[in-house]
């Protein structure tokens, strides 16, 4: 039987940590699964960490990864499949969200020989409006710019060791993991689950995060945008063009087009779609910026096994 790697991520789960750990470690004991957890604390300003360090004193097959500050969470998931060892990944949340039976069920898939089991959301779960919303309305783009359906996508998957390791051999530092795994391709299945309610703590999402992530991610994965910038500056010299014929034959009749009205609403059309499309544009640059740094995805700044520490045998910060 293979053995699996559970990775989750956990920016301030105090409340969570020991919870997940003793329930995973139940269903997957139970099931005659060989496992280890990779809990990867990104950064938590609570104690996340001591509790990892707690749990993996009771459980030798817990490892820990800390992180020298919050990374964000796609840099978590990256430490943590760059540290596992399994034959097989399974990235979860560690706040009990993504129902850990569903591991069973991807497990076995696995063993029947798919590579990549994607986790797909039946219902989104409690959510606020608003969050539905912005994530509904980031997912719609998202499905369009990439092709890939991300309406009930996450983060929820189970990878093969050729997967994990193409995934982790790509060079770039912002990372989309959700659409990663679609794009490396590989033999597929998906699982259906439903989300379930957080049980203690709260979402880290606000927001405003949402629409940040929103961005990074739809640049880090398509330059439809420019691609729009194109467009809208086509459009604007098509309507330059029927003014321009417009405004000759009103001369060559003899009247003269009526003046300052026009040319100020051009004015300030013109102006706000360049700049608009500078953004875009400058956006792209300081992503490109960004990536030609070549900074580490993460800093580790302690790492344990089994209650020990074992920080020496961190693999290269993310490299
Ligand atoms: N998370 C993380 N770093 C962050 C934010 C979140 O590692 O900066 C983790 C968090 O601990 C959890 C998972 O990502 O395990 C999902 O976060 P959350 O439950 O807050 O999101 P939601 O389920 O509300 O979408
Ligand atoms: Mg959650």
């Amino acid at each position: 039987m293979g053995m699996l790697s559970v990775i989750m991520p956990a920016y301030n789960e105090e409340l969570m940590i020991g919870k997940s750990c003793r329930v995973l470690a139940e269903l997957l004991e139970n099931a005659k699964i060989p496992y280890e957890l990779v809990l990867v604390d990104d950064g938590s300003g609570d104690h996340t960490w001591e509790e990892i360090k707690n749990a993996g004193r009771k459980n030798s097959h817990i490892m820990g990864v800390h992180f020298s500050r919050n990374f964000g969470k796609e840099s978590a998931v990256f430490a943590g499949i760059a540290q596992a060892g399994g034959d097989v990944v399974a990235v979860m949340d560690c706040d009990l969200q993504h129902p850990p039976e569903t591991l069973l069920e991807m497990y076995r898939l696995w063993e029947e020989g798919y590579e990549v089991i994607e986790g797909v959301k039946e219902s989104r779960g409690q959510e606020s409006l608003l969050h539905k919303k912005s994530a509904g309305f980031f997912y719609k783009i998202m499905s369009k710019a990439t092709g890939v359906d991300m309406q009930n996508a996450s983060d929820f998957k189970m990878l093969d060791r050729k997967a994990v390791d193409s995934i982790l051999s790509m060079p770039e530092r912002n990372l989309f993991f959700r659409a990663l795994s679609g794009w490396v391709g590989f033999r597929t299945a998906s699982v259906k689950f439903e989300v379930q309610e957080r049980q203690a703590g709260e979402s880290k999402w606000s927001a405003w995060s949402l629409v940040k992530y929103a961005f990074t991610n739809i640049v880090a994965f398509t330059t439809i945008p420019l691609q729009f910038v194109t467009l809208g500056g086509l459009a604007c010299f098509l309507i330059s063009l029927i003014l321009t014929v417009y405004s000759l034959v009103q001369y060559f009749r003899g009247h003269a087009v009526e003046g300052y009205t026009t040319i100020l609403i051009m004015l300030l059309f013109i102006g706000s779609a360049v700049m608009m499309s500078l953004g875009v544009i400058g956006y792209y640059i300081s992503k490109i910026y960004e990536e030609v740094k070549r900074r580490p995805r993460y800093l580790i700044s302690q790492m344990m096994r089994g209650g020990e520490d074992v920080s020496a045998e961190a693999k290269k910060d993310g490299n």
